[in-house]
């Protein structure tokens, strides 16, 4: 490489210079790439001698962008270009994003977008192309969105392994990887500032959902997903097998300052535009602040699965009052359906039977339907927990089962889009949970012996980009960008709404 153009002092004093100035909201960014007009660039990770982050948020809010939480270092070797010229940001494009180059000169993030590229790692090259926000002509009616909560990369790969065979999800063609950092970075994101990015395209601190917090004051992301498609007269749910007002569903349903006011949060989803909400959770939907709601009124509530699933795919229903477009709240256990410590696992609904119920209920509608559907308990299994030296939460074989429910519930979503045009199904994650390494794991046997040895020791939620699976309309235009941030998925999904719908 050529010698710089600056001393490291110098740059340094930029660098301060830029975030001062940040701060009265002159947009203004190291550019990574040289301004000669080229599109693309290669950048070697070889002679990287220093740990370097560069990290750069820009939030919308009503249509003003708000600079903030500006950290910029710089990188050796040439990833900032040899004059560490300064580029005024115009605006356009995605310019969120997040790399981080060990001393060792690995990468602990695979891909970045930046002021207008997008980056992928390959081995230790990382590749940066012009980045292009999505766009899509696809006609947009139903979607599918499944969330594993926590699923990273070699989650999925464990799968694989454990299961001595692809997972279903993995047979999916087009796929992307999915940025998934929040306002709270470098602090990983928590299920709430994700589902809220992933439902309304907006990013936010942790344990937010759908709103954010400046100088003291609270903002609403309006319209979620779940609003957008209530708008065109689509039918709405959520299904997981967590309580059903836990972080994820919660982040697509409602608005909430706080994760953990679980009461609040069910109350607001009852008075939200869901008309299906499946999961666990019958402890707070039973609570009176929420059956004392008028609109509570509206659902039929049911705690019994096989009398659902009788009344949805069978002539024999056993409930009171019942129609195929009822509105339902389905709780099936106290809390989680998957809580092995407290609860009979053995009785609980599988989340592809939830799907399959789910289904059926949403697609009477012709103007689609819009479900949010979680496997939130590969997270909790891989989330550390140590007491008295004993780890309390952390299991990999349950993780992989949970996985393998959710990943069947892959394969009902993946053949109701072969039988249903204009259908969109994405499988994606949250966030990655436990930095799990697989080690040049490749055999079954292997990774039971190795078992929770794989994840790292006292971590819980990493900011390394997950992956994303699209099947149907408009898949092959939601990952034809290699990586995305996590608020891009709702302006795409809005797009094949409107494809859609305005036809
Ligand atoms: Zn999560």
């Amino acid at each position: 490489m050529k010698k710089s153009g600056f001393t490291l002092i110098e740059l340094l004093a930029v660098i301060v210079i830029l975030s001062i100035i940040s701060l009265i909201a002159v947009p203004i960014i190291l550019n990574i790439i040289d301004n000669t007009g080229k599109s693309s660039a290669e950048i070697s990770m070889d002679n990287i001698d220093e740990a370097a982050k560069l990290y750069y948020s820009k939030r919308q809010l009503n249509n003003n962008y708000i600079y903030d939480q500006t950290i910029f270092r710089y990188f050796e070797g040439e990833f900032i270009n040899d004059d560490g010229e300064i580029l005024e940001l115009d605006g356009s494009g995605i310019e969120q994003g997040i790399i981080t180059v060990n001393p060792n000169g690995t990468v602990e993030y695979d891909a970045i977008i930046i002021n207008g590229y997008s980056c992928d790692k390959n081995n230790n090259e990382v590749i940066c192309e012009k980045y292009q926000p999505l766009s899509t002509e696809a006609k947009i009616k139903n979607v599918i969105f499944m969330v594993g909560d926590g699923m990273g990369e070699n989650h999925i790969l464990a799968g694989e392994i454990y299961n001595e065979g692809k997972l279903n999800m993995q047979t999916i063609e087009n796929s992307s990887h999915v940025i998934t950092i929040s306002l709270d970075y470098p602090t990983p994101t928590d299920s709430a500032a994700a589902a809220t990015a992933l439902a309304t395209g907006k990013k936010t601190n942790n344990s937010r959902l759908g709103r954010i917090k400046i100088d003291g004051t609270y903002y609403n992301f309006e319209p979620n997903i779940i609003e957008y498609a209530n708008s065109y007269g689509a039918k709405t749910g959520i299904v997981s097998t967590q309580k059903m007002n836990h972080a994820t569903p919660a982040g697509f349903s409602i608005r909430a300052a706080f994760r953990t006011d679980y009461i609040k949060i069910a109350k607001r989803q009852v008075q939200s535009k869901v008309d299906l909400i499946l999961g666990g959770g019958q402890t707070d939907f039973q609570d009176s602040e929420v059956t004392s709601l008028t609109e509570y009124q509206n659902f039929i509530y049911v705690d019994d699965f096989t009398k659902l699933k009788n009344c949805t795919l069978t002539s024999t229903c056993e409930i009171t009052n019942h129609t195929i477009d009822s509105k339902i709240i389905g709780a099936f256990a106290p809390v989680s359906l998957s809580y092995r410590d407290d609860y009979d696992y053995s009785t609980r609904p599988s989340l592809s039977e939830l799907t399959t119920v789910a289904l059926k209920r949403l697609e009477t509608n012709s103007n689609g339907f819009f479900v949010m559907i979680e496997g939130s308990d590969i997270d909790r299994y891989s989330e550390t927990n140590v007491s008295n030296g004993v780890e309390k939460k952390r299991n990999l074989i349950y993780m992989l089962e949970e996985l393998n429910d959710f990943d069947a519930a892959v394969a009902v979503a993946k053949n109701y889009v072969d039988n249903n045009p204009n259908t969109l199904l994405i499988v994606t994650a949250d966030h990655e949970t436990g930095n799990l390494n697989l080690n040049g794991i490749t055999s079954k046997q292997e990774l039971i012996n190795a078992g929770n040895s794989l994840f790292e020791a006292g971590r819980n939620h990493t900011n390394k980009n997950v992956l994303l699976y699209a099947y149907g309309e408009g898949a092959s235009d939601l990952t034809k960008n290699g990586t995305i941030d996590n608020t891009e998925i709702f302006d795409f999904l809005t797009q094949g709404f409107d494809n859609y719908h305005k036809d």
